[in-house]
């Protein structure tokens, strides 16, 4: 929410993130549908190979999103890798759940918030220096790293007023998303992970002439052995040696090589590719170890914001806060998220004329 006093502000409490559930309800073994399906979230899994996860693609959703913000090209790219971040790691929430991911950096752009409720709202928006944005742009140094600069990633976890939430944390050291998303598994939830983000402007005919569509789209894998040792983590170091004695170094499971080798081979447009299903690229991927799917969930872009609960966000505010929101006689809040603009007399809320 924009207007004077406001902020948006997320708390701290733990639950975990960790071990993602698969919503199970198994499709038979069959070939891989050709049929291209946008906006949606497909688990999988390649038993032989202990590992799991998701591919995310995303059409109408993200292109809703970013063109209604019409941000700077970079900023609105930046954002979309985010969206895709969260969808493939909100949806291993289950129901109810929240996911919330925000950054917040010295660079140009100085904060990204996506939020994530299950099964499969999302919206997003992102606060930025303008003048800072076009020099970097001017520049030629609008990468992730350069817009982000340092600072931090959060991820929150809301489950409901029954569970408590968790907040895992991670540096931005001028990398990208997919870095510090590596980085967060490997520290915060020792689970070996690769995660691959895509998005881009496709130019596609429509009414009224050829306009430009977001697509964005990304792939997690994840090595979850049944033995917890195969999954140590190689970088680590291995302990307190004896002195003279040569460390074991810790190869990586051979199952985790192939699995990291084989998504490193992704093109980022095969992760947009409207013309490629979600199934075939699984297929094109893992036909040699064995792939299976399970359902598939919708995603959809839509905002959580309502009159009532601008209203009552309003009314939390002090005395002095909302006296100075007044302006022309009238307390106006738009959504950061939706662009929606909520209009309110003073008195509905307890504020003063000046
Ligand atoms: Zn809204």
């Amino acid at each position: 929410m924009t207007g004077k006093g406001s902020a948006l502000a997320f708390h701290g409490f733990r639950t975990t993130l960790a071990r993602m559930s698969i919503p199970h309800s198994e499709i038979p073994s069959r070939a891989p549908s050709a049929l291209a399906v946008d906006d949606i979230v497909l688990p999988f899994e390649v038993s032989s190979l202990d590992l799991r996860g998701r591919v995310v693609r995303l059409g109408p959703v993200v292109d809703e999103i970013l063109e209604k913000h019409a941000y700077p090209q970079p900023v609105a790219k930046l954002l979309g890798e985010a969206v895709v971040l969260t969808v493939m790691l909100g949806s291993a929430l289950k129901i109810e759940g929240r996911f919330i991911l925000q950054t917040q950096t010295d660079g140009p752009v100085r904060m990204l918030v996506v939020d994530f409720t299950a099964p499969g709202k999302v919206r997003a928006c992102a606060r930025f220096d303008k003048q800072r944005v076009a020099d970097a742009i001017e520049q030629g140094h609008a990468d992730a790293g350069a817009l982000l600069g340092q600072g931090h990633l959060a991820m929150t976890v809301d489950q409901g007023p029954d569970m408590n939430r968790y907040q895992g944390l991670v540096a931005l050291d001028g990398g990208t998303l997919e870095d510090a998303a590596h980085e967060y598994f490997l520290r915060s939830e020792q689970i070996p992970t690769k995660v691959r983000l895509a998005v881009a402007e496709e130019l596609r005919q429509a009414d009224g002439g050829a306009r430009h569509r977001w697509r964005a789209g990304g792939i997690l894998l994840q090595f979850l052995p049944k033995a917890p040792e195969r999954a140590r983590v190689a970088d680590l170091h291995p302990g307190d040696a004896p002195e003279g004695v040569e460390s074991h170094a810790l190869p990586e499971d051979e199952a985790w090589v192939e699995g990291q080798a084989l998504v490193s081979t992704v093109e980022d447009l095969e992760l947009i590719d409207p013309a490629l299903s979600s199934e075939r690229l699984l297929y094109r991927l893992f036909h040699e170890p064995g792939v299976r799917v399970f359902q598939a969930g919708d995603v959809h872009a839509e905002c959580s914001c309502s009159r009532d609960a601008v209203e009552a966000m309003l009314k939390s505010f002090s005395q002095d806060d909302r006296d100075h929101m007044v302006e022309d006689g009238r307390i106006s809040v738009t959504c950061e998220f939706c662009s929606a603009n909520y209009q309110f007399a003073p008195k509905d809320v307890g504020a003063n004329e000046q």
